[in-house]
C-alpha cells in the first residue's frame, strides 16, 4: 500500500495516524467528513482545521491523486470517459453514463432522486492480466494493481464533479480496466470504504462486481456476503469457444464456474448477471442460444446481451440487431431472463481500455 495517499487509509488508520500526530482524535472523523461529505480535495479546503495540521496533511499525504489528461463526451452528451494519470505516469480509464430519469423511474422514485441514473464505471488494475482476446485492456497486458485508494479516489473524482451539478452517483460498476477478483483485497477494501455508513455511505447494492469466473475469489466473495451485485463474463456456452475467447476458461472451465454461481445463488438467495458481449456469426448463433438456455436453467439469474464494442486487436465485429433478437428470444422462451443492453459512447471508445491504449 502507498500510505502517502489519503483515500488509501480507513478511518482507524487515519486516527491512528492522528494520535502518532499528537492531535485530537475527533479530528480524523473531521477530515473524513471532509473528505467523503463534502468533497474537498485539497488540505487548503479543510478550514476547519488548525492552519498547523492542515500544513501537516499536505506534507505527509497526497490527496489530488488522479490527474485527469483526457476527457471525452460522446455525442448524446450521456457517456463522458476521463483518462487519469496516476502518480507513477501510469494511466487509467473511469466513464460516466447518464440515464434518462424516465428510463429508470421506478428506481429514482424509490430512492427519491430527482436525477436520472449517474452510472460510473471504474477500473481496478492498470492493465488486465486475463487476455480476453476482444478487449483492448486485455491486448494491452497487465502493468500492475490499483491500491484501494486508487479505486476510492475515482468514485470520488466524478462524485465532486456531480455534486457540483447538484447530482449525486447513482451506481458504481467495477467493469473498468482490470479484473477486480485479480486485485481482491484492495477491491474489498475499496468497497468497504466506499459503503462505510461514517463516510460516503454508498449503499453495497448500488455496486457490481463484474469478474471474468476467478472461482477460487468467487467462492472467497460468496463467504464474506458482502450485499454487492456480482456478474459473471460469460461470453460462450461451450468450453471450446470460451477458452478461444478468454483464456481464463482453461483454468475455470465452464462446469466449474456455474457450479460456483450455483453455490453463491444458494448461499446470498442474490441473483447473478452473465454478460455477453455478441459478436456477429461468433457466439450468436440459435445453438449458443439453445446451450446457454440449458446451462442456466434453474438459475436465479439474467443475462445481459451486449453487442461486441470492436477494438483493434480484434476481428470480431459486433451482432446485428436481427441476430440479437433471435438469440434472446430463445432464451426467453426457454426462461431466461435476458436484455439487450445498448453500447454507450462507442463515438468515445468507452470500451474498457480502448482510450489508454489510443493514447
Ligand atoms: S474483459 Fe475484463 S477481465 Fe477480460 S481482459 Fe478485459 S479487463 Fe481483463
Amino acid at each position: 500500500m502507498n500510505a502517502s495517499l489519503i483515500f488509501n487509509l480507513s478511518l482507524p488508520e487515519l486516527t491512528s495516524l492522528l494520535t502518532e500526530w499528537d492531535e485530537p482524535t475527533y479530528r480524523a472523523r473531521q477530515i473524513w467528513q471532509g473528505l467523503y461529505h463534502n468533497f474537498w480535495n485539497t488540505p487548503k479546503e479543510f478550514t476547519i482545521l488548525p492552519a498547523s495540521l492542515r500544513q501537516k496533511l499536505s506534507e505527509s499525504l497526497e490527496f489530488n491523486i488522479l490527474v485527469p489528461t483526457t476527457t471525452l463526451q460522446s455525442s448524446d452528451g450521456e457517456t463522458i470517459k476521463t483518462l487519469c494519470q496516476l502518480h507513477d505516469g501510469k494511466a487509467i480509464e473511469t466513464v460516466l453514463m447518464k440515464y434518462d430519469p424516465s428510463a429508470a423511474l421506478r428506481q429514482f422514485k424509490r430512492d427519491n432522486l430527482g436525477q436520472g441514473r449517474r452510472t460510473l464505471c471504474i477500473s481496478t488494475q492498470v492493465g488486465c492480466a486475463m487476455g480476453c482476446v476482444f478487449c483492448a485492456t486485455g491486448q494491452m497486458g497487465f502493468k500492475r494493481h490499483l491500491s484501494s485508494g486508487e479505486i476510492v479516489a475515482q468514485v470520488m473524482y466524478f462524485a465532486r464533479l456531480l455534486h457540483d451539478q447538484g447530482e449525486v452517483v447513482t451506481n458504481v460498476v467495477l467493469m473498468g480496466m482490470g479484473e477486480p477478483f485479480h486485485n481482491y483485497d484492495n477491491t474489498m477494501a475499496a468497497i468497504d470504504r466506499l459503503n462505510d455508513p461514517d463516510g460516503y455511505n454508498f449503499g453495497a447494492r448500488r455496486l457490481t462486481i463484474s469478474t471474468v469466473g476467478l472461482v477460487p475469489a468467487i467462492r472467497r466473495f460468496t463467504a464474506e456476503k458482502r450485499q454487492v451485485h456480482l456478474a459473471i463474463s460469460l461470453h460462450a456456452a461451450d468450453d471450446t469457444l470460451r477458452t478461444s475467447m478468454l483464456p481464463i476458461n482453461n483454468r475455470y472451465p465452464i462446469k466449474e464456474l456455474l457450479e460456483a454461481c450455483r453455490d453463491y445463488i444458494t448461499a446470498t438467495g442474490r441473483r447473478i448477471t452473465f454478460e455477453w458481449a455478441m459478436v456477429n456469426g461468433v457466439n450468436d448463433t440459435p445453438d449458443q442460444a439453445h446451450l446457454l438456455a440449458s446451462k442456466l436453467k434453474g438459475l436465479l439469474c439474467h443475462v445481459n446481451a451486449i453487442p461486441l464494442n470492436p477494438t483493434e486487436g480484434y476481428s470480431g465485429k459486433a451482432t446485428t440487431r436481427q441476430r440479437a433478437n433471435e438469440f434472446i428470444d430463445i432464451l426467453s422462451k426457454s426462461g431466461i431472463p435476458c436484455t439487450i443492453r445498448l453500447r454507450r459512447g462507442i463515438d468515445i471508445k468507452a470500451g474498457c481500455g480502448q482510450l489508454v491504449s489510443q493514447v
